[in-house]
């Protein structure tokens, strides 16, 4: 069953490689230059496959950032470094081209699961196979910060979120400083305060919150931020969006996350989701957040 679930994953990395092969795969052993091709094997030259920007009449926005060597990591000033190579590749003359790749589950776009940072949760299972699917998918609001302050209780309150809103996805100067793009972790980045993390759950109906960093709590809250979030149970944080681009509005939100990862590598997990434009819109919260559109 692991392996079976793990599939759809392997076989997006292994899509990735086509359009992308000299990045992917930035140091396979034995295999640099071309010298390890076969002689008598005819190169062809393929166009790039076709991406699906469009779907149902609405534009689609991959908001997961690209796995790649450079990728920042949480207190890291090395990044992620070498986590993907070709084991058997058909240049070596294997019979097909396998690839594998070794990561931290808390790397570029992912969730947090409960028991991230709550031990107890974490010995009882709440890894990220108990988040909510209906909550993971479903209509979302995508609000611009302003710039100048981590998101405390004075931030979340001028924002002007309506009751009703479950799932928003915040934009902040992290993304204007492409911080996700940069190598060195920064301490300096953007988060929720202790009081701004609190005011969102005793004042409105958010159940999902998207950041466009590592870490959905600011550097110095850490820890508080992340438990006042994953305390109930109920909120679901999506970390290390990408959301360059990508107007401000309402939006059809489509996040999956992996399954059945052994349970020791259960505290976050990656993930693909994907935007849909407003023309996707319905009523409900739609008219509730009509103003954000
Ligand atoms: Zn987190």
């Amino acid at each position: 069953m692991k392996s079976l679930s793990l599939l759809p994953f392997l076989c997006s990395l292994s899509l990735l490689s086509v359009v992308t092969a000299s990045t992917a795969y930035p140091s396979i052993p034995g295999t640099d230059s071309g010298e390890c091709s076969l002689a008598g094997v005819e190169t062809i030259n393929l166009p790039p496959p076709p991406r699906r920007e469009v779907y149902d009449n609405g534009r689609i926005f991959d908001i997961t950032h690209k796995y790649v060597p450079e990728m920042p990591v949480f207190g890291s000033s090395e990044g992620l470094g070498n986590f993907l190579w070709l084991p058997r590749s058909m240049k070596n003359g294997s019979l097909a081209n396998n690839s594998a790749f070794k990561l931290d589950v808390h790397t570029g776009t992912h969730v947090d699961a409960p028991g991230h940072f709550y031990d107890n949760y974490y010995d009882a299972g709440f890894d990220v196979d108990t988040l909510d699917l209906e909550l993971l998918n479903g209509l979302a609001l995508l609000v611009d910060v302003p710039r100048d302050s981590n998101i405390t209780a004075e931030v979340m309150k001028s924002l002007h979120i309506p009751k009703g809103v479950r799932r928003v996805l915040f934009r902040t100067l992290n993304t204007d400083r492409r911080l996700m793009f940069k190598k060195e972790f920064d301490s300096s980045y953007v988060g929720f305060k202790e009081d701004g993390a609190k005011w969102l759950v005793e004042n409105t109906d958010i159940k999902l919150v998207g950041v466009d960093y590592l870490s959905v709590a600011s550097y110095d809250h850490s820890v508080e931020s992340h438990l006042v979030f994953l305390k109930s149970r109920e909120i679901i944080l999506v970390e290390g969006l990408k959301l360059d681009d990508v107007p401000s509005g309402i939006y059809s939100l489509r996040c999956l996350h992996l399954r059945n990862v052994p349970s020791a590598l259960y505290c976050c997990c990656a993930l693909s989701l994907f935007l849909l434009s407003q023309m996707l819109m319905q009523n409900g919260v739609t008219a509730a957040c009509h103003k954000y559109s």
